[in-house]
């Protein structure tokens, strides 16, 4: 029987893949503070983050879709608990109550507008089932083993994620911390 799981990705797949594949520590590098902004596709369990992250000579566009994300109703008493972030819609005053994104566990595409991510990730991540957006296909010179993986602008963006709350590391782990 086919596992299709192998098929999927999440961001701390891409971020082992990235720090164990390359001589250069995307990680470690210094990106300033994007801006983010959150579209909630409860019809699909998807969630939409862009960012516009500014670089040394340009703002890069940063993509994360999130998938098998948990919308629920928010509860009558309006008690947010710690498995959950509220996020209202800026242009609607819409309220969606959702289970916290997980570096372990919610499947990702991703896409930077940068150099890097076009020249090292585009192919492999595509290869992945892992690009959001559309795919050069061409072979990466600096990436023969076609691994998938992050550039420092979307590992940016998942620091500011996390730094909001809206993403934890793994749901069994932070339950597990709270008991
Ligand atoms: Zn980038």
């Amino acid at each position: 029987m086919k596992n299709f799981y192998l098929w999927l990705e999440d961001l701390h797949a891409l971020h082992q893949n990235t720090v164990s594949n390359f001589p250069t520590d995307r990680t470690k590098a210094e990106v300033r503070e994007p801006k983010l902004s959150l579209t909630p596709m409860p019809e699909n369990n998807e969630l939409l983050v862009k960012a516009n992250v500014p670089g040394k000579d340009d703002i890069y566009k940063a993509s994360i879709l999130f998938q098998n994300v948990n919308y629920q109703q928010l509860p009558k008493d309006k008690q947010l608990d710690l498995y959950h972030f509220l996020f209202t819609n800026p242009l609607n005053g819409h309220k969606f109550y959702i289970e916290r994104l997980s570096m372990r566990g919610n499947n990702v595409k991703v896409d930077c507008s940068c150099p890097d991510f076009k020249n090292t990730f585009n192919t492999a991540n595509y290869s992945q089932n892992a690009l959001y957006g559309a795919s050069s296909k061409l072979p990466s010179k600096r990436n023969p083993k076609n691994v998938p993986g992050l550039c420092k602008h979307l590992w940016r963006v998942v620091q500011e994620l996390q730094q909001k709350g809206i993403l934890i590391d793994s749901k069994t782990l932070t339950l597990m911390t709270y008991l």
